[in-house]
Parts: C-alpha cells; structure tokens; sequence
C-alpha cells in the first residue's frame, strides 16, 4: 500500500516509534529511522519486517531537542529518498514530579522533545508534501493530551500542546491531500513505562508484578498494556486511502482510561 512513500518516524529506535516504523515498512514504505541507543537491533527489525515490499531503511541521529540536528535530517531524508510522504512525530521522554519541585531543565528538554521538534519537522515536510498533494502527519500524543495526571505537568503541558498543533496543520491543509492527526496511547510497556513501574515498586517496597497490575488498575479499565503492533496498524491506517478525510482528530488506544 506504500510503495514508493517515505516515512520519517522521530525516536524509531525503541518502544511505540519502532513499532509504527515496522508496521509501515511492512506496507512498503522506505523508513527514516532515528533516535538513541542501538542502532543495528532496531534497523535489522525493520528491514525483515520491509523485506518482502521491497522497503529500504535509513538512520538518521538528529537530537530532537535540537533545531539544527533536525533541519539536518529532513535535508538527510529528502537526499536519501526524495522527500517525507509520511511523518511520525512520536520521540518523547517523560519525568514525574510535583510542578513545585519539577527540575525547570527537564521541563525544557520535555517541551523541546515532546513538543518543539514537531513544530520543527512538521514546517520542513510541508512545502514538499504540499508540492506532490498528499502527506501524512501523524503525532504520537498521548492519553495525556486529552486528560491529566498529577506529577506530570511538563508532559501533560507538551502533550495537549501537540494535540492543539495537529488540529492546526490538519485545518490549515484541509483542502489538499495532506492529513495530520494524533494518537494517544494508554499504558504501553516501553523502556518509558517501565521506569514508572520500577519507581514504583521501589517506592512501595512492591514486586514488580503488584507494581504493573496497581499501574494498570488505577487508570486502564482494559487492564492491558496498548501494544506497539497494535499502534503500528492505527497508524498504517491513517495512512491508507480509507483515512483520506480523516482530519485533526486525537484517537484514543487507551482501554478505555479518557472514557471514565
Ligand atoms: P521509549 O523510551 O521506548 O522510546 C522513545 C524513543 O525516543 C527512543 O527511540 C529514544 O531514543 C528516542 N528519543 C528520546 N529522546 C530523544 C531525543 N532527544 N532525540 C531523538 N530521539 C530521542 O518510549 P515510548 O514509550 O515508545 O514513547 C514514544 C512516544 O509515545 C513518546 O512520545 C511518548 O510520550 C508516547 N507515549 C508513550 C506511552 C507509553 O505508555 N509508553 C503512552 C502514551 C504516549
């Protein structure tokens, strides 16, 4: 479904990015991987996954936090690849403390991260996917973006940012074939998360099994993790031609958590 398109997932080398970074290779899609830590592991996931369509797999390291590193890989991608058809907007990190005692650098890095970079390649990808008529932007939020949590306020800050950030460029491109739209996960079990896990069963003197049900049980009705497959085939879907006018909308895989 596609061949031929580009897609530049933002921290694909771990959790919900490699996810959605695999599921669209498997439909395709040439992938412009990036983000930290290894590199060979995920790279070798998603050109299996690309083999049999025939997709090929780049890496680019660009610091999201940094405007220059991201120019740089657009530039990167398009040399590579002609342009972006499709952009994931999904490198995000997370720190949990009250605003009072909230480190006022890592409310920088988490706006820088979960929030600037996509204003930044967003405003990259456009003029070309407005040139050729067609585009994907797809922004990983978060239920986050919809509700709050106490603990998290540079998060809930940047997610409900990005949510307002979707609903502009899917209004602003309306008329043309360039849709934008964002996905807000639930619990999903990434490195992420599972720091929050471990932290809590620290913090409780808990197992780590009591930590993840309590996790679960105090938020998610569903009382399962989303899955990056299953966020992979969401996005796979906003690509295809059955969400041609699906516009700005932020798409809970939560189980339920912003139904309560
Ligand atoms: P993860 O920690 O598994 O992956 C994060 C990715 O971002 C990694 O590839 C990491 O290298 C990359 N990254 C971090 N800082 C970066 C930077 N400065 N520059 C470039 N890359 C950077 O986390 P995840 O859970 O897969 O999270 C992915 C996205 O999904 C985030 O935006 C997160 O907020 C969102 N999300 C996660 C959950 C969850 O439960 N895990 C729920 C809702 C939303």
């Amino acid at each position: 479904m596609l061949k031929g398109k580009t897609a530049l997932v933002t921290g694909s080398t771990s959790g919900i990015g490699l996810g959605i970074a695999t599921a669209l290779a498997r439909q395709g899609a040439n992938i412009v991987l990036n983000g930290f830590g290894d590199v060979e592991t995920p790279r070798a996931q998603v050109l299996k996954a690309g083999k049999a369509a025939g997709a090929q797999v780049a890496y680019h390291g660009a610091d999201m936090s940094r405007a220059a590193d991201i120019e740089d890989m657009i530039e990167y991608a398009q040399r590579n690849f002609g342009q972006v058809d499709i952009l994931v907007n999904n490198a995000g990190i997370q720190h949990v403390a009250r605003v009072e005692e909230f480190p006022p650098e890592r409310w920088d890095a988490i706006i820088a991260i979960n929030l600037t970079s996509a204003f930044h390649t967003t405003r990259l990808v456009l003029p070309a996917m407005q040139k050729s008529n067609w585009g994907r932007i797809i922004n990983v939020a978060s239920v986050h973006g919809l509700v709050a949590s106490a603990q998290k306020s540079a998060y809930v800050a940047a997610k409900h940012g990005i949510v307002g950030l979707t609903k502009v460029t899917a209004l602003e491109n309306a008329t043309t074939g360039i849709t934008c739209n964002a996905i807000c996960p639930g619990w999903v079990l990434t490195p992420l998360v599972q720091k929050q896990v471990d932290a809590k069963a620290e913090a409780q003197g808990i197992s780590n099994e009591e930590a993840t049900k309590q996790l679960l049980g105090e938020k998610e009705p569903s009382l399962q993790f989303t899955t990056p497959e299953e966020l992979g085939e969401l996005a796979v879907f906003f690509c295809s031609p059955a969400a041609g006018n699906v516009r700005g909308v932020a798409w809970n895989m939560d189980g339920g958590w912003a139904a309560q």
